[in-house]
């Protein structure tokens, strides 16, 4: 299968150079020439499989031209080893929680699997290092990190703001060793952004080594999460809930809902979505107006979600042929301040028990707010609560356990190399690294 690029300027890339180069050379995102339909049959028996053996027939439909069928088995059946079960909160609304995995964020899947398949491409091609750079607020980092962990061939470098991550998030990128490098950068996010940014662009530093990114701009990273929608269907199916599904996903860089909506184009049968928002709120004004204008983004409680120009909408916008019309009567939006956010959790909890993290209540809000009579709702937990400790315990006044595989990070020595934000001190150090 060939990748095109959404800004059509760029040749059809094969799915080695879109995973290895991430974006194509006019800087715009690649998107699969064909979107395969699953076989009736799939769907007449979802309700029986597994979360990994669903995941592996989806898999095959998007990769199965470019990888063995053995080896991609392998590779989902590795990035895997977990469920991704959906709870009543109170019917008609589900929660599909997608925190189960290593680092308990649903950007797990993406990350082990796209790790998964770049050392595939590097062993079946010449010997070769491969440099990962990310640049993180707290969450993309540990998944990364944790995803590409002890892969051979690949080396990952994290920037991280030094002071601005909290002590359990730094602790999951730093305490690693192996091949993951934390990098300790003495400025703000949009510091470590720009000089990950920068690396991209310098010609001496990318004739020195291969570099790549690991955020939802590559389609090993953003394509794999539709398989937690195909799951989601088969686990309401035999509840026999499935008939007017509603899918509601918390959206910041809106990688995960264009994953779900490449799975409605699979034939995934979703009544309709809500992209629910902060006060991030750029697409949900595009959806009113029909104009997209990105703004700096503002910090909320739901931080993870706090973009103000999402990438992946340039993926949306093409999957509809740039339809505003097409768009709008698919997917309805939401936005919520962070006062409706602690007012949504807070609610939640006392009614229903169910803890919601700070993400996934705009997910529930929204199904509370525009769910009709007769349709069922299914929202993504996108964060296990612990990752939100201090905020949620305030909200609702109960104590949140931390899992003990979060916890296990704690025990670890913490290894970082602290870096100015000047780019080049950061070139002298990646020119001065081993290839
Ligand atoms: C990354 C993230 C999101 C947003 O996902 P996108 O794919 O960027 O839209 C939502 N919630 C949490 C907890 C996240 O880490």
């Amino acid at each position: 299968m060939k990748y095109y690029s959404t800004n059509h300027q760029a040749p059809l890339a094969s799915l080695q150079k879109a995973v290895v180069k991430g974006l194509a050379e006019d800087r715009g995102l690649y998107m699969p020439e064909r979107i395969n339909r699953m076989p009736k049959e799939f769907f007449d028996n979802i309700q029986d499989m597994h979360f990994r053996d669903i995941a592996y027939n989806v898999a095959s439909a998007f990769f199965g031209e470019d990888v063995d069928l053995d080896a991609l088995q392998e590779l989902v059946f590795d990035t895997l080893p977990f469920d991704c079960p959906v709870v009543k909160v109170k019917h008609p609304i589900y929660s599909l929680e997608l925190f189960h995995g290593p680092t308990l964020a649903f950007k797990d899947v993406g990350a082990r699997f796209m790790a998964r398949l770049l050392q595939y491409f590097i062993n079946s091609g010449e010997k070769t290092t491969v440099n990962v750079l990310v640049a993180t607020s707290g969450d993309t980092g540990s998944a990364v990190a944790n995803g590409f962990l002890g892969v051979e061939g690949i080396h990952v470098y994290v920037l991280y703001p030094k002071g601005k991550v909290s002590a359990i998030q730094e602790s999951q990128f730093t305490t690693l060793g192996n091949n993951i490098t934390a990098i300790e950068v003495d400025g703000v996010f949009d510091d470590c952004q720009a000089l990950v940014k920068s690396a991209f662009m310098d010609h001496e530093l990318n004739n020195h080594m291969n570099l790549t990114s690991a955020n939802s701009i590559n389609v090993a990273r953003f394509l794999p999460q539709a398989f937690y929608y195909f799951n989601a269907y088969a686990r309401m199916k035999q509840k026999e809930l499935a008939d007017e599904l509603v899918v509601c996903v918390p959206s910041g860089n809106f990688g995960n809902i264009c994953a779900a909506l490449f799975a409605r184009e699979m034939g995934l049968p979703v009544k309709r979505f809500i992209a629910a928002n902060n006060a991030n709120d750029v697409f949900f004004q595009y959806l009113k107006t029909g104009k997209y204008e990105p703004k700096p983004s503002k910090q909320t409680i739901a931080n993870a979600m706090d973009v103000g120009d999402p990438s992946n909408f340039a993926r949306i916008y093409d999957l509809y042929g740039e339809s505003h019309e097409r768009i709008s009567s698919l997917i309805s939006g939401a936005t919520y301040s962070d006062e409706q956010i602690r007012q949504t959790m807070k609610q939640c909890f006392e009614e229903t028990g169910y803890v919601l993290d700070p993400h996934g209540a705009c997910g529930y809000r929204a199904l509370q707010e525009q769910l009709l009579p007769g349709e069922t709702g299914v929202f993504c937990e996108t964060a296990h609560p612990a990752k939100f400790k201090e905020t949620v315990e305030a909200v609702i006044g109960t104590e949140v356990a931390i899992p003990a595989r979060l916890a296990a990070f704690m025990q670890g020595e913490k290894k970082s190399i602290p870096m100015s934000k000047h780019f080049d001190d950061f070139k002298a150090f990646l020119l001065a690294q081993q290839q």
